[in-house]
């Protein structure tokens, strides 16, 4: 899947994928979810190792990530997640965060926003699936301190770059 999909194309390939495999998601109660907070979603194929980003307008999903359905599905839901809290937080809070906070606190402040976005993801997966057991594997776990120290060092670059949430 490389070329760039439409929202209802990707929406129609995902519920048609499911139907045919052994997974059973609920895709039609999660497009609901979409659809209900008026959530724009781009699907675009870009070579990055990141399966979801949000930001202020968009959640933008990695089409190259479709081949793995379960992680994909998990990604999405979190990502809805920032998308939520940052409608919540406000723009000019949530650029401010990003901008204009020291070090320490835009670490503490990213970590905060994933451990709440993996939270989200586990229980409303198993929420819409009845079922918790596929998606707790996926959980960043940064509650713990050496994920929390790993996840630091690799996220220092992205302090004071493009507002957007990994
Ligand atoms: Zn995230």
């Amino acid at each position: 899947m490389s070329h760039k999909l439409t929202y209802s194309e990707t929406k129609e390939y995902m519920i048609s994928t499911n139907e045919h495999s052994k997974l059973e998601l609920n895709m039609i109660g999660l497009f609901d979810i979409i659809e209900r907070n008026g959530i724009t979603v781009e699907f675009n194929s870009f070579p990055l190792n990141v399966i979801g980003i949000t930001t202020y307008d968009k959640i933008y999903m990695n089409s190259r990530y479709l081949s793995r359905m379960d992680i994909f599905y998990y990604a999405f839901i979190h990502e809805i997640a920032h998308w939520l809290r940052i409608k919540k937080m406000g723009f000019e809070t949530y650029v401010q965060k990003y901008l204009n906070s020291e070090i320490e606190e835009f670490c503490d402040f990213v970590i905060e926003e994933e451990i709440i976005a993996d939270r989200y993801a586990c229980i409303v997966g198993e929420y819409l699936n009845k079922d918790s057991r596929t998606f707790m594997c996926f959980d960043q776990n940064l509650g713990d301190e050496i994920n929390q120290f790993i996840y630091k060092k690799h996220m220092r670059h992205l302090h004071t770059s493009l507002p957007n949430d990994y």
